[in-house]
């Protein structure tokens, strides 16, 4: 049975973009679906993607900036009207559970209509919701096994999740400036997906707006794809997969998000695009 990661969005940042949709990954493994990250748009990514709503089992996420849980509630909500009958497991750093009994009571009128007029099972039994209590393992089955670190990221409560299968060893960044945590979780990984953050291209719209906060924002919690490719060095991983980008739509050629990585690290670099698999 092998492993299959896609990336569903590899834009950074919660605006939609036209060339990008928001931070998600997949990791299928036969039947089975985890994903990691709910920014907007990624129920209609794994439809694209063409992953059955009905094969997620785990749902997990980095951090709560809004690129990357926009749509936690929705991917479930939709997969549910969908297909999904069987329980799905979510995690993220607190309050993610607060926030998920939140959802389905938003959702109330929609679930307990469906359930009525339609037949479904009840969504609210089939999500069980978990706060990471911290660094650590997160969850377990038959085909995976998924560890967490806490990472860099501040002022948010920020994690890095690896997901180790039968046959490979992915290792998702979410967002962080390099941070040590991150090259041991990363440790002879097959795959580093890491955010990247293109500094010369921000500079000039930052500077045009009243940018110097989010620009020290940008600094202080992100990487470039030089450090990516230094962190994926230090971590002896095969491959580095730059997404995340930021800025997603200023068209700059792969080649230099790749040639920035390339200065410190000799393994294969790939440059996300939305829906590649790899
Ligand atoms: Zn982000
Ligand atoms: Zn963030």
């Amino acid at each position: 049975m092998s492993t299959r990661l896609v990336l569903l969005g590899t834009a950074g940042g919660p605006t939609p973009k036209r060339s990008r949709s928001a931070p998600a990954q997949a990791v299928v493994v036969g039947s089975a679906t985890y994903v990691i990250d709910c920014g907007n748009g990624v129920g209609r990514q794994l439809a694209l993607a063409g992953i059955g709503f009905d094969s997620l089992r785990a749902v997990a996420v980095t951090h709560h900036h809004s690129d990357h849980n926009a749509d936690l509630g929705n991917l479930l909500l939709l997969a549910w009207a969908a297909n999904l009958a069987t329980p799905v497991d979510v995690y993220g750093p607190a309050p993610v559970a607060e926030m998920m009994d939140a959802y389905l009571t938003f959702a109330r009128t929609d679930i307990e209509t469906r359930i009525d007029d339609e037949g479904r099972p009840d969504l609210r039994a089939l999500i069980r919701a978990h706060d990471l209590a911290g660094p650590g393992p997160v969850h377990e089955d038959d085909n995976v096994r998924i560890t967490a670190v806490r990472v860099d990221h501040p002022p948010m409560d920020a994690y890095a999740y690896r997901i180790d299968t039968a046959d490979r060893s992915i290792v998702i960044s979410g967002d962080t400036r390099p941070c040590p945590a991150l090259v041991e979780l990363a440790r002879g990984a097959d795959i580093l997906v890491h955010e990247a953050i293109h500094l010369p291209s921000l500079d000039l719209p930052l500077s045009q707006t009243n940018g110097t906060r989010l620009r020290e924002h940008l600094l202080g919690s992100h990487t470039t794809p030089a450090d990516a490719g230094k962190v994926a060095a230090e971590a002896g991983v095969a491959t580095l997969v730059l997404s995340h980008l930021v800025p997603a739509d200023a068209d700059i050629p792969d080649e230099v998000w790749a040639a920035e990585a390339r200065r410190n690290f000799t393994g294969e670099i790939i440059v996300g695009a939305d829906l590649m698999t790899l």
